[in-house]
């Protein structure tokens, strides 16, 4: 039957791409759908000024050394280069653009509706990460504000909004790095949950990912061992520089919008022309609908990557609750490559 697998891999990003590197070594048929027109995944909308956290050295997918070493933080574009040469050095069979709207479970597999016909297969992998699926807080007012509403992954460069007033939302690193540009070339104002936690000077990637190491040594050996949270803000270059012009001064949360304005609960307004969320993703899930497993927080039921509920479907890329660091470069090598051997466990026990 035409477009028949033993696996289907949704997404080709770097988790997707790890999949084919352990796949094209197991014997098993298989295809890699994405629904973007070029290699890169999520690279691809990133900030253009965006850099790797982790150094070079620790931002490797399997079989192939991203260079530059321990010092050099990969940007944006590097990295798409990367994952784009990887695909063609390993010969991946990657279909592109191919949009998988529907999954649906039968009896000997899956049958997945795209932009391209069906396509059958015994096994899927979903690997379709988080970045199309941006996270807005639903807060009043906001369909009558007729300024500009943005999220961190609609956002570029800085100069489009030069003469304008922005506001930027959340604590994170995007929000800190966001504003750190935007505030280069206009006027800002930042809006965070709690007052901003910044990490020391010294803490940088090479830190970061020594200390997630241990940490998954830890826990293997079943130790304590609690490293510094990603979740607090990097000292990157643009950070410092940001924080010698003394930009980081926040607001809390404000209540409501008004056609022009946001307006806190003690009736303080501030006028503005533009609002940029960076308030996170949740994982991309929306062609799992169809099979009933989404719960409450946007995730699947999972036991490592293997769904809890369909059998025959594994989640891998989207963070900890699928591996642990398996949504960075360097983690999901990891949960690809267990992954693929479940599958291979499974396949060869339907036979
Ligand atoms: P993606 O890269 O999002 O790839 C998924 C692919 O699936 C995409 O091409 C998408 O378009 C496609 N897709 C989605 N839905 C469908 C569908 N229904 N049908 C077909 N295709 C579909 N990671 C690191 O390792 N090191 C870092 O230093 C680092 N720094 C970061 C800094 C920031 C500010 C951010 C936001 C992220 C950073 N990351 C870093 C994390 C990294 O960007 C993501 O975790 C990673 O891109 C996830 O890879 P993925 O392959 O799982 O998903």
């Amino acid at each position: 039957m035409k477009n028949k697998f033993d696996v289907i891999v949704i997404g080709g990003g770097q988790s997707g791409l790890a999949m084919g590197y352990y796949l094209r070594r197991s014997g098993l048929s298989y295809i890699i759908l994405d629904n973007q027109h070029e290699s890169g995944g999520a690279w691809l909308h990133a900030w253009k000024s965006l850099r790797l956290f982790s150094p070079a050295q620790w931002s490797s997918l399997p079989g192939m050394i991203m260079t530059g070493g321990s010092d050099y933080y990969p940007t944006r574009d590097v990295t798409i280069e990367y994952l784009k040469f990887y695909e063609t050095k390993y010969s991946l069979p990657v279909k592109r653009p191919v949009d998988v709207f529907n999954v649906y479970k039968h009896e000997d597999g899956f049958t997945l509706e795209t932009s391209e016909g069906s396509f059958f297969s015994k096994t899927v992998v979903s690997a379709t990460g988080s970045f199309s699926n941006p996270y807005i807080p639903d807060i009043s007012g906001i369909n009558i504000f007729k300024g500009q509403v943005l999220h961190s992954n609609q956002y570029q460069t800085p100069e489009t909004f030069t003469g304008k007033r922005v506001a930027i939302v959340g604590e994170g690193n995007s929000g800190a790095q966001i504003l750190a540009e935007v505030s280069r070339v206009t006027g800002t104002l930042w809006i965070t949950q709690k007052e901003p936690r910044f990490l020391p000077d010294h803490i940088d990637g090479r830190f970061l990912f020594d200390a997630a190491t241990q940490m998954y040594e830890a826990q293997k050996n079943g130790k304590a061992y609690k490293p510094p949270s990603l979740g607090d803000i990097v000292m990157v270059e643009s950070v410092k520089e940001a924080r010698s012009r003394r930009v980081y001064k926040s607001l809390r949360p404000f209540d409501s919008f008004t056609e022009d304005s946001l307006v806190w609960s003690d009736g303080h307004e501030e006028k503005i022309d533009t609002i940029i969320f960076c308030t996170g993703f949740k994982p991309s899930l929306k062609h799992l609908a169809s099979l009933g497993i989404i719960n409450d927080d946007g995730k699947a039921d999972t036991d490592g990557t293997k769904s809890k509920q369909v059998d025959g479907l594994w989640l891998v890329g989207y963070g900890n609750w699928t591996g642990f660091a398996s949504a960075t470069l360097i983690g999901v090598g990891r949960s690809a490559r267990a992954t693929v051997e479940q599958i291979s466990e499974y396949i060869g026990s339907e036979k």
